[in-house]
């Protein structure tokens, strides 16, 4: 049979959609729905991505708020009662960021059944609201289930590394006591918008300090007075060597007021220059030795070498008594040592207000004590002397007097703001918070001293070196 030749009016409107779909419009309505089809595709593809944390999010907003009685409930008879309601536990989430994973607390006839329903763990709906864990994934490990390195290399790794760093802006200000590593951790953790504008700012004046002292003189005469010219790892290093050695030993900070009281009190200067070890303690100690071209390493002051030195207790064989302040305040500075190093040992406590026939009974309480380390907070230059005088009868390996310290650990006078320590200004804090007192120490004092130091340094000629000899 003859194939039938194409209707006239069929080939016309083939023809027809053949040149509408190839017209401008035509073109244009096809392009637009592969534009469409490719955007909801994206769409697909972005659900995927954040479709776990959609349905993190919405799920525990739901159990929250069906849950949401019974919580309020319990944490209101555990308020009521005094007790915690909850419970923070320190974990490593994404990227190795610290993050403190929460836990209801349930005490009192509840508890068995309440605990047996999982109580506690609503906390951690919690965690998943905020994006700290998801309802499914590996078990949140522990910030000491992993060594330091570990920890460093998964963090830096999810941040672009930077010019300036923490650990450069607190090398410039000689507060560098801990590792490069401990400190890039420390930043990850706590960073924001905020926090780096503050490091950029505080980096601006920490460019005319100098970089840290690589070739320092071990030992620098500041007015006669010799520094023993160390960091704060040597001076730790140096505590714990001499708690464990026979003789003992007596351990100086030297700041910019110590050092004008010397100037005014032969026998403090005596006794600095007879201590085994005197510490450069503070930002005018450092200028000082800017002046007479030595290097000061680091900035070794009791307040910053308490914690690092419970640390290094914790665990071992040796123990420390705190001596001085008002009373009550020793007592808080060791329960802050219990709360914060639980292993570290306070083997006994007084306050720093005796009378003259107390004092052998004080000094008793110390050799009973077994303590190897005595702090003392008398204020300079009392504590120093005093140790001078009464250190054999302590039975303590070392002593140290340190001020302040007990005042700030104690909670009872607030110590500078980090930012402050970095731009070297925890001497303006303390004038600030006691100007009628401190004025004449810190405005008045550390001027007396500059000039001091300049003169005295003309007078002597160049040289850093102490005629000192036999000292750390
Ligand atoms: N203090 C003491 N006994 C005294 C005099 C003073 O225990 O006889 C304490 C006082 O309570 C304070 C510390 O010594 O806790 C001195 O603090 P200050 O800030 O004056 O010391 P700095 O760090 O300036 O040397």
């Amino acid at each position: 049979m003859k194939p039938r030749p194409p209707h006239d009016s069929d080939f016309d409107s083939a023809l027809a959609a053949e040149s509408s779909r190839y017209s401008r419009w035509g073109i244009l309505r096809r392009r637009l729905r592969f534009q469409w089809l490719g955007g909801v595709w994206q769409l697909v593809l972005l659900l995927n991505r954040w479709g776990k944390r959609i349905l993190d999010l919405l799920l525990s907003l739901l159990l929250l708020t069906i849950l949401s009685p019974v919580i309020l409930v319990v944490c209101t008879l555990q308020i009521v009662q005094g007790k915690r309601w909850l419970m923070l536990d320190e974990r490593l989430g994404r990227w190795g960021v610290r993050f403190q994973q929460l836990e209801f607390s349930v005490d009192g006839p509840h508890k068995g059944v309440l605990g047996a329903l999982g109580y506690r763990h609503l906390g951690r709906l919690i965690n998943v609201l905020r994006g700290d864990m998801s309802f499914i994934g590996p078990k949140p490990s522990r910030p000491d289930d992993l060594d330091l390195h570990q920890r460093a290399f998964q963090k830096r790794s999810s941040v672009r590394p930077g010019i300036v760093s923490l650990w450069w802006l607190r090398k410039r200000a000689n507060i560098d006591f801990s590792s490069e590593i401990e400190m890039d951790l420390e930043y990850i953790d706590r960073q924001s918008v905020r926090g780096d504008v503050g490091i950029a700012l505080r980096a601006l004046p920490a460019m005319l300090y100098g970089s840290g002292a690589s070739t320092a003189p071990d030992r620098v005469d500041i007015l006669g007075i010799p520094i023993s010219n160390i960091t704060m790892d040597e001076a730790l290093e140096y505590i714990l060597d001499s708690a464990r050695g026979s003789r003992p030993r007596q351990l100086c900070f030297m700041n910019t007021d110590c050092a004008n009281i010397a100037q005014r009190r032969p026998e403090y200067a005596a006794r600095l220059q007879a201590a085994d070890a005197v510490l450069a303690d503070g930002i005018g100690i450092r200028i000082a030795g800017k002046l007479i071209r030595a290097e000061i390493r680091q900035n070794v002051n009791g307040t910053d070498l308490f914690p690092l030195l419970c640390q290094r207790l914790q665990g071992s064989e040796l123990g420390i008594y705190l001596l001085g302040a008002k009373p009550g305040v020793p007592e808080a500075v060791r329960d802050w040592v219990s709360s914060h190093y639980p292993a570290a040992r306070v083997c006994g406590y007084r306050n720093g207000y005796f009378t003259p026939e107390e004092e052998s009974d004080v000094l008793r309480a110390i050799r009973d004590s077994g303590a190897q380390i005595l702090l003392v907070a008398f204020g300079a230059p009392k504590q120093d002397l005093w140790i001078g005088e009464h250190l054999a009868e302590t039975g303590a390996l070392i002593a140290m007097g340190v001020g302040g310290l007990f005042d700030f650990y104690s909670g009872r006078v607030p110590r500078a703001p980090q930012w402050m320590r970095e731009l070297s200004l925890e001497w303006a804090f303390r004038l600030m918070q006691e100007p009628s007192r401190m004025w004449k120490r810190y405005l008045l004092g550390n001027a007396v001293f500059l000039v001091r130091v300049i003169w005295w340094s003309m007078r002597r000629g160049s040289g850093a070196q102490s005629e000192f000899e036999g000292k750390l």
